[in-house]
Protein backbone atom coordinates (compact mmCIF):
# COMPACT_ATOMS: atom_id res chain seq x y z
CA UNK A 1 0.00 0.00 0.00
CA UNK A 2 1.27 3.02 -0.65
CA UNK A 3 1.95 5.69 1.85
CA UNK A 4 1.05 9.16 1.90
CA UNK A 5 2.51 11.82 4.68
CA UNK A 6 1.07 14.63 5.46
CA UNK A 7 3.35 17.18 7.00
CA UNK A 8 2.03 20.11 9.72
CA UNK A 9 4.13 22.62 10.61
CA UNK A 10 2.78 24.04 13.82
CA UNK A 11 4.13 26.75 15.88
CA UNK A 12 1.61 27.76 18.78
CA UNK A 13 -1.01 26.06 17.52
CA UNK A 14 -2.38 24.59 20.44
CA UNK A 15 -6.19 25.82 19.74
CA UNK A 16 -6.57 24.63 16.44
CA UNK A 17 -4.72 21.21 17.12
CA UNK A 18 -7.96 18.77 17.87
CA UNK A 19 -10.01 20.47 15.11
CA UNK A 20 -7.67 19.69 12.81
CA UNK A 21 -6.80 16.10 13.55
CA UNK A 22 -10.90 15.10 13.68
CA UNK A 23 -11.17 17.26 10.27
CA UNK A 24 -8.24 15.29 8.65
CA UNK A 25 -9.51 11.87 10.12
CA UNK A 26 -12.73 12.61 8.53
CA UNK A 27 -11.27 13.19 4.72
CA UNK A 28 -8.40 10.51 5.35
CA UNK A 29 -10.97 7.84 6.32
CA UNK A 30 -12.79 7.79 3.15
CA UNK A 31 -9.30 7.28 1.13
CA UNK A 32 -8.95 3.76 1.32
CA UNK A 33 -6.05 1.89 -0.23
CA UNK A 34 -3.58 4.24 1.13
CA UNK A 35 -1.74 4.12 4.70
CA UNK A 36 -0.98 7.60 6.43
CA UNK A 37 1.31 9.64 8.23
CA UNK A 38 0.64 12.62 9.88
CA UNK A 39 3.86 14.61 10.56
CA UNK A 40 3.58 17.61 12.99
CA UNK A 41 6.93 19.63 12.68
CA UNK A 42 6.68 21.26 16.60
CA UNK A 43 8.38 24.37 15.73
CA UNK A 44 9.83 25.17 19.09
CA UNK A 45 5.63 25.90 20.56
CA UNK A 46 6.16 27.88 23.93
CA UNK A 47 2.34 26.79 24.45
CA UNK A 48 0.71 23.01 24.75
CA UNK A 49 1.68 22.06 21.10
CA UNK A 50 3.77 19.32 21.63
CA UNK A 51 1.71 17.75 24.98
CA UNK A 52 -1.33 18.17 22.77
CA UNK A 53 0.73 16.04 20.04
CA UNK A 54 1.75 13.13 22.36
CA UNK A 55 -1.65 12.87 23.78
CA UNK A 56 -3.06 12.87 19.75
CA UNK A 57 -0.21 10.20 19.00
CA UNK A 58 -1.04 8.17 21.96
CA UNK A 59 -4.97 7.90 20.51
CA UNK A 60 -3.79 7.35 16.66
CA UNK A 61 -0.50 5.58 15.63
CA UNK A 62 -0.54 7.37 12.15
CA UNK A 63 0.40 10.77 14.17
CA UNK A 64 4.19 11.10 14.13
CA UNK A 65 6.27 14.04 15.58
CA UNK A 66 9.35 15.88 15.11
CA UNK A 67 10.17 18.20 18.08
CA UNK A 68 12.63 20.74 16.82
CA UNK A 69 14.98 22.69 19.62
CA UNK A 70 13.80 25.64 19.22
CA UNK A 71 12.23 27.91 17.01
CA UNK A 72 13.70 27.52 13.92
CA UNK A 73 10.57 29.47 11.33
CA UNK A 74 8.54 28.08 9.22
CA UNK A 75 11.04 27.39 5.84
CA UNK A 76 13.17 25.51 8.54
CA UNK A 77 10.61 23.61 9.87
CA UNK A 78 9.42 22.23 6.34
CA UNK A 79 12.75 21.13 5.66
CA UNK A 80 12.52 18.97 8.97
CA UNK A 81 9.79 17.73 7.56
CA UNK A 82 11.08 16.67 4.69
CA UNK A 83 13.88 15.04 6.36
CA UNK A 84 11.61 13.01 8.76
CA UNK A 85 8.94 12.53 5.71
CA UNK A 86 8.56 8.40 5.21
CA UNK A 87 5.76 8.73 2.58
CA UNK A 88 5.71 7.53 -1.24
CA UNK A 89 4.04 11.55 -1.70
CA UNK A 90 3.97 14.43 0.58
CA UNK A 91 1.28 17.30 1.34
CA UNK A 92 1.95 20.08 3.15
CA UNK A 93 -0.90 21.52 5.48
CA UNK A 94 -0.76 24.53 7.49
CA UNK A 95 -1.82 23.93 11.23
CA UNK A 96 -4.36 26.91 10.96
CA UNK A 97 -6.86 24.80 9.03
CA UNK A 98 -6.65 27.71 5.94
CA UNK A 99 -5.59 25.35 3.92
CA UNK A 100 -8.81 22.74 3.69
CA UNK A 101 -7.76 18.73 3.93
CA UNK A 102 -10.43 18.54 2.16
CA UNK A 103 -8.84 19.38 -1.10
CA UNK A 104 -6.21 16.19 -0.43
CA UNK A 105 -8.07 13.71 -2.20
CA UNK A 106 -8.31 15.66 -5.78
CA UNK A 107 -4.37 16.36 -4.98
CA UNK A 108 -3.88 12.35 -4.42
CA UNK A 109 -6.19 11.62 -7.68
CA UNK A 110 -3.85 13.72 -9.83
CA UNK A 111 -0.73 12.48 -8.36
CA UNK A 112 -2.07 9.25 -9.30
CA UNK A 113 -2.74 10.48 -13.03
CA UNK A 114 1.39 11.02 -12.71
CA UNK A 115 1.83 15.12 -11.75
CA UNK A 116 5.18 15.08 -9.58
CA UNK A 117 3.89 18.98 -7.66
CA UNK A 118 0.21 19.30 -7.29
CA UNK A 119 -0.19 22.77 -5.98
CA UNK A 120 -3.17 24.87 -4.40
CA UNK A 121 -3.90 28.25 -5.95
CA UNK A 122 -6.33 30.64 -3.99
CA UNK A 123 -9.39 32.24 -5.57
CA UNK A 124 -9.90 34.37 -2.76
CA UNK A 125 -8.02 34.79 0.55
CA UNK A 126 -10.49 36.07 3.43
CA UNK A 127 -9.75 37.15 6.63
CA UNK A 128 -6.65 39.01 5.34
CA UNK A 129 -6.67 42.56 5.09
CA UNK A 130 -6.46 44.58 1.68
CA UNK A 131 -2.77 45.56 2.51
CA UNK A 132 -1.60 42.15 3.20
CA UNK A 133 -2.97 40.83 -0.16
CA UNK A 134 -1.93 44.22 -2.09
CA UNK A 135 2.11 43.45 -0.67
CA UNK A 136 2.23 39.88 -1.28
CA UNK A 137 0.52 40.36 -4.95
CA UNK A 138 3.16 43.30 -5.63
CA UNK A 139 5.90 41.50 -4.28
CA UNK A 140 5.80 38.26 -6.56
CA UNK A 141 5.38 40.34 -9.92
CA UNK A 142 8.84 42.47 -8.49
CA UNK A 143 10.11 38.51 -7.89
CA UNK A 144 8.46 37.60 -11.67
CA UNK A 145 10.27 40.47 -13.13
CA UNK A 146 13.56 39.81 -11.55
CA UNK A 147 14.46 36.41 -11.34
CA UNK A 148 14.37 33.96 -14.29
CA UNK A 149 11.99 31.42 -12.53
CA UNK A 150 8.05 31.35 -12.38
CA UNK A 151 7.08 31.49 -8.77
CA UNK A 152 3.38 30.90 -8.78
CA UNK A 153 1.08 33.86 -7.50
CA UNK A 154 -1.62 33.39 -4.85
CA UNK A 155 -0.16 30.24 -3.46
CA UNK A 156 1.05 28.90 -0.52
CA UNK A 157 2.60 26.28 0.54
CA UNK A 158 0.06 23.95 0.28
CA UNK A 159 0.64 21.29 -1.99
CA UNK A 160 1.11 17.54 -2.83
CA UNK A 161 4.77 16.25 -3.74
CA UNK A 162 5.84 13.40 -5.22
CA UNK A 163 8.67 11.34 -3.37
CA UNK A 164 11.61 12.20 -5.86
CA UNK A 165 10.32 16.17 -5.39
CA UNK A 166 10.38 15.62 -1.37
CA UNK A 167 14.36 14.04 -2.05
CA UNK A 168 15.58 17.02 -4.29
CA UNK A 169 14.26 19.57 -1.82
CA UNK A 170 16.04 17.90 0.89
CA UNK A 171 19.26 17.85 -0.94
CA UNK A 172 18.82 21.90 -0.99
CA UNK A 173 20.16 22.74 2.24
CA UNK A 174 20.71 26.52 2.13
CA UNK A 175 20.48 28.29 5.14
CA UNK A 176 18.46 31.22 4.21
CA UNK A 177 15.17 29.19 2.67
CA UNK A 178 12.88 30.35 0.35
CA UNK A 179 11.16 26.88 -0.17
CA UNK A 180 8.39 28.52 -2.29
CA UNK A 181 10.75 29.45 -4.68
CA UNK A 182 12.10 26.20 -4.32
CA UNK A 183 9.07 24.13 -5.34
CA UNK A 184 9.43 26.17 -9.05
CA UNK A 185 13.26 25.66 -8.94
CA UNK A 186 13.65 21.74 -8.80
CA UNK A 187 10.51 21.77 -12.01
CA UNK A 188 9.01 18.26 -12.26
CA UNK A 189 5.81 17.65 -13.55
CA UNK A 190 3.18 20.82 -11.97
CA UNK A 191 -0.30 20.62 -11.69
CA UNK A 192 -2.82 23.81 -10.07
CA UNK A 193 -6.17 23.37 -8.66
CA UNK A 194 -8.19 26.14 -7.10
CA UNK A 195 -9.59 26.89 -3.73
CA UNK A 196 -10.75 29.14 -1.27
CA UNK A 197 -8.57 30.02 1.42
CA UNK A 198 -10.40 29.85 4.76
CA UNK A 199 -9.74 32.62 7.39
CA UNK A 200 -7.45 30.53 10.24
CA UNK A 201 -9.68 28.38 12.87
CA UNK A 202 -8.34 30.17 15.68
CA UNK A 203 -5.30 31.24 16.91
CA UNK A 204 -3.50 33.81 15.42
CA UNK A 205 -1.41 34.58 12.73
CA UNK A 206 2.32 33.97 13.30
CA UNK A 207 3.57 36.28 10.80
CA UNK A 208 4.41 40.06 10.55
CA UNK A 209 5.27 42.46 8.67
CA UNK A 210 9.47 41.93 9.73
CA UNK A 211 9.25 38.57 8.88
CA UNK A 212 7.57 39.02 6.00
CA UNK A 213 9.67 41.23 4.73
CA UNK A 214 12.90 38.96 5.83
CA UNK A 215 10.86 36.72 3.24
CA UNK A 216 10.67 38.79 0.56
CA UNK A 217 14.43 39.37 1.22
CA UNK A 218 15.43 36.02 1.38
CA UNK A 219 13.28 35.35 -2.25
CA UNK A 220 14.84 37.95 -3.74
CA UNK A 221 18.58 36.60 -3.06
CA UNK A 222 18.31 33.61 -3.45
CA UNK A 223 16.69 33.35 -6.65
CA UNK A 224 18.51 36.49 -8.71
CA UNK A 225 21.50 38.58 -8.62
CA UNK A 226 19.79 41.31 -10.89
CA UNK A 227 20.10 43.75 -8.08
CA UNK A 228 23.64 43.04 -8.24
CA UNK A 229 23.78 43.89 -11.90
CA UNK A 230 21.28 47.02 -11.33
CA UNK A 231 23.72 48.41 -8.46
CA UNK A 232 26.39 48.26 -10.83
CA UNK A 233 24.77 49.33 -13.74
CA UNK A 234 23.28 52.53 -11.41
CA UNK A 235 26.99 53.12 -11.03
CA UNK A 236 27.82 53.32 -15.08
CA UNK A 237 25.04 55.30 -15.48
CA UNK A 238 26.17 57.94 -12.63
CA UNK A 239 29.54 58.00 -13.48
CA UNK A 240 28.61 58.62 -17.18
CA UNK A 241 26.59 61.52 -16.33
CA UNK A 242 29.29 62.96 -13.84
CA UNK A 243 31.70 62.68 -16.55
CA UNK A 244 29.88 64.79 -19.45
CA UNK A 245 29.19 67.56 -16.43
CA UNK A 246 32.92 67.34 -15.43
CA UNK A 247 33.47 68.26 -19.12
CA UNK A 248 30.76 71.19 -19.41
CA UNK A 249 32.28 72.47 -15.85
CA UNK A 250 35.67 72.17 -17.71
CA UNK A 251 34.67 74.01 -20.91
CA UNK A 252 32.73 76.72 -19.03
CA UNK A 253 35.60 77.35 -17.01
CA UNK A 254 38.18 77.36 -19.84
CA UNK A 255 36.02 79.66 -21.94
CA UNK A 256 33.84 81.77 -19.45
CA UNK A 257 36.20 81.79 -16.21
CA UNK A 258 36.50 80.71 -13.04
CA UNK A 259 32.38 79.87 -11.53
CA UNK A 260 31.87 81.00 -8.09
CA UNK A 261 28.37 80.44 -7.55
CA UNK A 262 28.78 76.19 -7.51
CA UNK A 263 27.60 75.10 -4.41
CA UNK A 264 24.10 73.84 -5.16
CA UNK A 265 25.33 72.07 -7.88
CA UNK A 266 28.10 70.59 -5.93
CA UNK A 267 26.60 69.69 -2.98
CA UNK A 268 23.61 67.65 -5.63
CA UNK A 269 26.42 65.41 -7.12
CA UNK A 270 28.03 64.82 -3.43
CA UNK A 271 24.93 63.61 -2.25
CA UNK A 272 23.37 61.82 -5.54
CA UNK A 273 26.30 59.60 -5.72
CA UNK A 274 26.61 59.31 -1.92
CA UNK A 275 22.85 57.89 -1.77
CA UNK A 276 24.47 55.36 -4.98
CA UNK A 277 27.22 54.29 -3.46
CA UNK A 278 25.12 53.50 -0.15
CA UNK A 279 22.37 51.68 -2.15
CA UNK A 280 25.08 49.87 -3.99
CA UNK A 281 27.01 48.52 -0.89
CA UNK A 282 23.44 47.72 0.96
CA UNK A 283 22.87 45.33 -1.77
CA UNK A 284 26.40 43.84 -2.27
CA UNK A 285 25.93 43.44 1.90
CA UNK A 286 22.98 41.30 1.44
CA UNK A 287 24.93 38.96 -0.82
CA UNK A 288 27.68 39.20 1.53
CA UNK A 289 25.24 38.29 3.99
CA UNK A 290 24.38 34.92 2.58
CA UNK A 291 27.36 34.00 1.75
CA UNK A 292 28.70 34.00 5.26
CA UNK A 293 25.73 32.23 6.41
CA UNK A 294 26.22 29.53 4.29
CA UNK A 295 30.03 29.09 4.69
CA UNK A 296 29.44 28.18 8.10
CA UNK A 297 28.34 25.54 7.17
CA UNK A 298 26.13 24.67 10.18
CA UNK A 299 23.45 22.18 10.59
CA UNK A 300 19.92 24.00 9.57
CA UNK A 301 17.97 22.76 12.48
CA UNK A 302 18.50 20.14 15.97
CA UNK A 303 15.84 17.64 16.37
CA UNK A 304 15.10 17.37 20.42
CA UNK A 305 13.03 14.80 19.54
CA UNK A 306 11.59 11.96 17.55
CA UNK A 307 8.30 10.46 18.10
CA UNK A 308 9.77 10.35 21.83
CA UNK A 309 13.41 8.95 20.86
CA UNK A 310 15.72 11.66 21.49
CA UNK A 311 17.81 12.78 18.82
CA UNK A 312 19.87 15.90 18.32
CA UNK A 313 20.86 16.28 14.45
CA UNK A 314 19.60 17.43 11.73
CA UNK A 315 19.75 14.57 8.67
CA UNK A 316 17.34 13.28 6.85
CA UNK A 317 15.85 9.98 8.35
CA UNK A 318 16.64 6.82 5.99
N1 LIG B 1 4.78 28.24 11.57
C1 LIG B 1 5.93 27.57 11.98
N2 LIG B 1 6.97 28.30 12.51
C2 LIG B 1 6.92 29.65 12.61
C3 LIG B 1 5.76 30.33 12.15
C4 LIG B 1 4.71 29.59 11.63
O1 LIG B 1 6.00 26.34 11.90
O2 LIG B 1 7.89 30.25 13.10
C5 LIG B 1 3.63 27.45 11.01
C6 LIG B 1 2.29 27.72 11.68
O3 LIG B 1 2.10 26.93 12.83
C7 LIG B 1 1.30 27.38 10.59
C8 LIG B 1 2.06 27.76 9.32
O4 LIG B 1 3.44 27.82 9.68
O5 LIG B 1 1.02 25.98 10.54
C9 LIG B 1 1.58 29.07 8.74
O6 LIG B 1 1.66 30.09 9.74
P1 LIG B 1 0.56 31.22 9.88
O7 LIG B 1 -0.80 30.64 9.73
O8 LIG B 1 0.84 31.92 11.15
O9 LIG B 1 0.91 32.15 8.63
P2 LIG B 1 -0.13 32.83 7.61
O10 LIG B 1 -1.11 31.78 7.21
O11 LIG B 1 -0.75 33.93 8.38
O12 LIG B 1 0.74 33.30 6.49
MG1 LIG C 1 -2.27 30.80 8.47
Amino acid sequence: MKLITIMIPAYNEEEVLHQLHSRLTDVLSELVGYEFEMLFVNDGSQDRTLPILKGLREMDPRISYVDLSRNFGKETAMLAGFDHARGDALIILDADLQDPPELIPLMIDLWEQGYDDVFAKRNSRTGETWFKKWTSKKFYQILQKVSHIDIEEDTGDFRLLDKRCVEALRKMRETQRYTKGMFSWIGFNKKEIMFDRDARAAGTTKWNYSKLFDLAIEGITSFTTVPLRLSSFAGFIVSLLAFLYILVIVFKTIFFGEEITGYPSTMSVILFLGGIQMLSLGVIGEYLGRIFNETKNRPLYFVNDYNGERKFISSPVE
